[in-house]
């Protein structure tokens, strides 16, 4: 290690992303919510309405729900790689097939935050896996979903198009599954760009 990065270390020590503790050079969260993390159980069912299958790494609590948030909010980037790490270790091997699909961000918010949580958690898990990436889903409008009420958010499903023909077998991805109407809405997109299978993994789920 150069004096320089010591010193930078030495000085200003890596803080865990989850609660800001002080944590060790290279880690991203603290040994006690890596543990925390570690005890959350996955969530596997049929999902929302459109979808095969649906599989969350962990409910949107606890350490969880504050990585999502370092992510959102925070831009941490070596957090999508921990949640895509956690999805590649935990998910069953049948949810992991198939072409990497983020599900998109409305242009607003993307120009607003210049960043993209669901596409970074995306091309992080592609590249683990090995498997094709495609940006083929595009958002219109700039329906929020964070902080409106769940009967709003249901009442206002996000429209969502192809922007070109569809894998045959998708696997969404997305950092949280809040009511699934986002989900819903990717399924039909890409059903109707002609996917057969539709299956979704998310980093958390809110229960
Ligand atoms: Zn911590």
């Amino acid at each position: 290690m150069e004096i320089g990065n010591a010193l930078v270390i030495a000085l200003a020590p890596p803080l865990c992303a989850a609660c800001g503790r002080s944590c060790r050079t290279e880690a991203v969260v603290c040994t006690r919510c890596g543990r925390r993390l570690a005890a959350a159980e996955p969530l596997l069912g049929n999902g929302p309405a459109g979808l095969d299958r649906a599989w969350s790494s962990a409910p949107h609590e606890g350490v969880a729900r504050d990585l999502v948030a370092a992510l959102k909010f925070r831009r941490l980037l070596p957090v999508a790689d921990l949640m895509a790490e956690r999805i590649e270790w935990l998910a069953p091997a049948h949810m992991l097939s198939g072409t990497v699909v983020p599900v998109p961000t409305a242009p607003p918010r993307l120009r607003r935050r210049g960043f993209d949580p669901a596409g970074e958690l995306a091309a992080a898990l592609a590249e683990r896996l090995e498997a094709p990436l495609e940006r083929c889903l595009a958002r219109r409008g700039s329906s929020r979903q964070v902080g409106r009420r769940r009967a709003e958010r249901v009442g206002h499903p996000p429209r969502i198009h192809a922007t070109g023909a569809a894998p045959r077998s998708a696997l969404l991805v997305d950092d949280v599954l809040t009511t699934g109407a986002t989900l819903t809405a990717c399924a039909g997109a890409l059903r109707a760009a002609g996917a057969s299978r539709v299956v979704a993994v998310t980093f958390s789920r809110r229960l």
